[in-house]
């Protein structure tokens, strides 16, 4: 899938996360240094955007608030993601 540039990816800081997603790896916020989780499907998103930088949650949004900038939409995989941790797949987006 082609995503298009993002300047920020938000993720869960590692410390108060209360799921880690299979195969998650962690880089630290670009913001306040806090190691946050970066999933499969997040690096799949950095991959078609070199220049973005990891945040935390507790800065992405502050930063969010201050500028106004917009939230690009979940992929594909970060919703099966999400699924998986709810344990409860949805049928609509499992089909292809
Ligand atoms: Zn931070």
């Amino acid at each position: 899938m082609t995503v298009k540039n993002v300047d920020w990816i938000i993720s869960s800081r590692v410390a108060s996360a209360s799921y880690i997603v299979p195969g998650s790896l962690t880089a630290n916020c670009a913001k306040c240094g806090e190691l946050v989780l970066v999933s499969p499907s997040t690096l799949e998103i950095r991959q078609g955007s070199h220049d973005s930088q990891f945040v935390c949650m507790e800065c992405g949004f502050a930063m969010m608030e201050k500028d106004g900038s917009e939230v690009m939409e979940l992929t594909p995989a970060q919703v099966r993601e999400i699924e998986e941790y709810r344990g409860q797949p949805n049928e609509k987006s499992l089909r292809r």
